[in-house]
């Protein structure tokens, strides 16, 4: 710890709707924790809502706060307790290069000990261990971060600490596609090409999907139809759902992966899915919305949650790495993190074509 400043700088939630840069005390490890530096964050598109407050009592859980958990950097210190652990020393070395993850499950409850740790039935309980980054515990909107050794993961190769900050994305859309069990000629939809819809897309095509639409509009789009998806727009659409069908041979998708999470979106997607395919719900819808259960009935769909990105962080990491999952084409733009402000207006209001934004603190 002897060359880590005692302060750091960090953007601070300070209450709803309220954030500032401040000074702070950096982080000391403790347990199997580490103190890393962070040289890279993507603002998550759960951030803005974070900060505006509209979870009150849950996240933040508390005030004041740092969010922040799409991160990337370098392991700088461990705790005295496990530094002559071989198992930490070895994995998590001072200057080993890692990617944040920001579930970090209790590890004894019913879920946790099968893997399902991203819904810990702990959740919440800080005490237990259970932290979710960001959200629960504090995060890496900062120049340094305190986590678990569980949810470090390094990286391999030469992969970039912005490229590595695509983790976040890549690891839940790969549930995604793990938990759909997307085969080999499968024609899959995804509806909503941002990051998510865009990690989804590559990830089927990985996966060996023969056709993979995105539904969508605009720059998004184009940026989808470059990644290689056959493109329905709807603002040029009169009926997007005739359209997916039209392009299935009249049977609907396979799997159908709802990314966007609109009324409108969410309300059409479960018509796009063939008899006995599967509905995928990854994006997380902001408000309580109607959809036609018959139809989910009538043609025996299979409706799959997806909750972040549990048991995916090294093959997400190995799929970046090699290019398979192009994390640069959704990297769009760079900020440092006292430039907080225009970087999350960036993101808000998708600036200039703004997809993933980083923060460089
Ligand atoms: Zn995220
Ligand atoms: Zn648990």
């Amino acid at each position: 710890m002897a060359d880590i400043p005692s302060k750091m700088q960090a953007v601070v939630l300070t209450g709803p709707g309220e954030w500032e840069l401040q000074t702070v005390p950096t982080p000391k490890p403790e347990g199997t924790d580490v103190i890393c530096r962070v040289h890279s964050v993507a603002i998550c598109g759960t951030d803005p809502n974070i900060i505006k407050g509209i979870f009150p009592g849950m996240w933040p859980s508390h005030y004041p706060f740092i969010i922040g958990h799409e991160w990337a950097g370098e392991v700088v210190a461990i705790a005295p307790e496990v530094e002559n652990s071989p198992a930490i020393a070895k994995r998590f070395a001072p200057g080993t290069r890692v990617a944040g993850e920001a579930h970090c499950g209790c590890g004894i409850c019913a879920n946790c000990l099968v893997g399902d740790y991203t819904i810990c039935l702990n959740y919440g309980d800080n005490a237990l261990g259970h932290h979710h980054y960001g959200f629960t515990t504090q995060g890496a909107y900062a120049t340094y971060v305190k986590t678990s050794v569980k949810s470090i993961h390094p990286l391999p190769g030469n992969l970039s600490y912005d490229e590595a900050a695509m983790l976040d994305m890549a690891g839940v859309a790969l549930n995604g596609v793990y938990r759909a069990g997307v085969k080999v000629g499968d024609t899959c939809c995804v509806a909503g090409p941002g990051p998510a819809g865009n990690m989804t897309l590559q990830l089927c095509i990985a996966a060996g999907a023969k056709k993979v639409i995105m539904v969508g509009r605009g720059a998004r789009l184009q940026s989808s139809v470059q990644l290689g998806a056959v493109p329905v727009d709807y603002e040029k659409t009169e009926d997007v759902v005739k359209a997916v069908w039209d392009l299935t041979d009249g049977r609907g998708a396979d799997v159908v992966f709802e990314c966007a999470g609109t009324k409108d979106s969410c309300t059409k997607s479960p018509l796009m899915v063939r008899k006995g395919g599967k509905l995928v719900m990854t994006a997380l819808a902001k408000e309580p919305i109607p959809i036609e259960w018959s139809k989910l009935t009538l043609a025996q769909v299979n409706l799959i949650g997806v909750r972040a990105n549990p048991n995916t962080s090294d093959a997400a990491l190995a799929m970046l790495a090699d290019g398979r999952v192009n994390g640069k084409a959704l990297h769009t733009h760079s900020f440092p993190l006292d430039k907080f402000g225009d970087a999350l207006a960036t993101f808000v209001e998708k600036r200039d074509g703004a997809m993933k934004v980083v923060l460089k603190p």
